[in-house]
């Protein structure tokens, strides 16, 4: 039963603009096509039709950051690759979200080494992180879900702006060369 058979006659509806602009933004996160390493391989999987990410509105994998809300840095964050990731989050247009897929993602898993970033939160904000190596298909949608959710609770006026060295560092690392 549609919302059409409740509204016959003269019925109105009555919601907030913020309710309704979460409620959309909600069900239209599209991600950005974008991986790193193994985790990525999983996220593909979430699009197949076994898992099915269409189903929460999010299975337009856009080729272009600046038609993307949601990051999903899905695999080891290098410090040589930590300018581009940046660079990415950066041309997407705001309001974003950022999923940091998996232990290297989160805190470098198990690459403790000078080349690699202990947490892609020392460059980007990250509103999610998934454990696990690497975190399954259903684990990525709980992680939507749970963006799903931040997003319908947000206040349109409140939405934390980017703040220099608050959450995280905008600098990102110095590449040394090895010789
Ligand atoms: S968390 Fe595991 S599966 Fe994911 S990128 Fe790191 S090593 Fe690969």
């Amino acid at each position: 039963m549609g919302i059409e058979n409740q509204l016959t006659g003269d019925n109105i509806l009555v919601t907030s603009l913020n309710k309704l602009v979460n409620w959309s933004r909600s069900n239209s996160v599209w991600p950005c096509t974008f991986g790193l390493a193994c985790c990525a391989l999983e996220m593909i999987a979430t699009s197949l039709a076994s898992f099915d990410i269409s189903r929460f509105g999010s299975e337009v994998f856009r080729p272009s950051p600046r038609q993307s809300d949601l990051l999903i840095v899905a695999g080891t964050v290098s410090k040589k690759m930590a300018p581009m990731v940046k660079r990415v989050y950066d041309q997407m247009a705001d309001p974003k979200w950022v999923i940091a897929m998996g232990a290297c993602a989160s805190c470098g898993g198990t690459f403790q080494s000078y080349a690699v970033l202990q947490g892609v939160d020392q460059i980007i904000p990250v509103d999610v992180y998934l454990p696990g190596c690497p975190p399954r298909p259903e684990a990525l949608l709980a992680g939507l879900m749970k963006i799903q959710e931040k997003i319908r609770t947000e206040n349109l006026n409140q939405r934390p702006d980017f703040k220099p060295g608050e959450r995280y560092e905008t600098q990102v690392p110095k590449v040394e060369l090895i010789r």
